[in-house]
């Protein structure tokens, strides 16, 4: 299964995407992490994404094509996988195509903008790549990583105003990749539930049609 999960941020496209990637036994590939990862290891990559993201704007395409290119070319991806924020812009999926990379099915979750603002403030992460909210999915020990015990943190980029400037980012740059992906007839789309359980719900059942 080859899979992209669009979607505005916020959606849930990374606590789907790590259900789907246990479900299935593929990776999940994401961008943010990915980026997150080497903006703490103070790489040149990291130093060189940090101003786009704080400033909620797009990291530029040819440095996430590059890293997209080098994942997929690792054995981990041989027998599919998820990609969590990559394509976010028309060049990005034109550079996907490029590596002749044939997509089975492209999953949008449909959040809208003022339900996206209300969630984020209460999203609470950690560097293993786990995402929690304190309502609508809280760790077992308030502030603790389930997975791996660490500490979780708030992102500096779920800041509201640079939330709205990642909104205004995401509709201008990445959601007409919906009509992109429509036209190749690969595009699912699905509504992102009040409870996580139900929207997870709703991407298996749409996943099931793509198997
Ligand atoms: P995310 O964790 O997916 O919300 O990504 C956080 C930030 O990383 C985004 O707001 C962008 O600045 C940057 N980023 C992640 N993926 C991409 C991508 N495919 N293209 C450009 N920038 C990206």
């Amino acid at each position: 299964m080859k899979l992209i999960l669009l979607g505005a941020p916020g959606a849930g496209k990374g606590t789907q995407s790590a259900r789907i990637s246990e479900k299935y036994n593929i990776p999940a590939i994401a961008t943010g992490d990915i980026l997150r990862a080497a903006i703490k290891e103070g790489t040149e990559l990291g130093k060189s994404a940090k101003s786009y993201i704080d400033a909620g704007k797009l990291v530029p395409d040819e440095v996430v094509i590059g890293i997209i290119r080098e994942k997929l070319a690792s054995d981990s991806c041989r027998n599919g996988f998820i990609l969590d924020g990559f394509p976010r812009s028309i060049p990005q999926a034109e550079a996907l195509d490029q590596m002749g990379v044939a997509m089975d099915a492209v999953l949008s979750l449909e959040v809208p903008d003022e339900k996206i603002i209300e969630r984020m403030s209460g999203r609470r992460v950690c560097h293993c790549g786990a995402s929690y909210h304190v309502v609508y999915l809280p760790p077992m020990q308030t502030g603790i990583c389930d997975k791996c015990g660490n500490k979780l943190y708030i992102r500096d980029d779920d800041a509201e105003e640079t939330v709205r400037k990642r909104l205004e980012t995401y509709h201008a740059q990445t959601e007409p990749l919906k009509a992109y992906y429509a036209k190749k007839g690969i595009l699912i789309t699905v509504e992102g539930q009040e409870e996580v359980a139900d929207t997870t719900r709703a991407v298996f059942s749409a996943l099931a049609s793509v198997e």
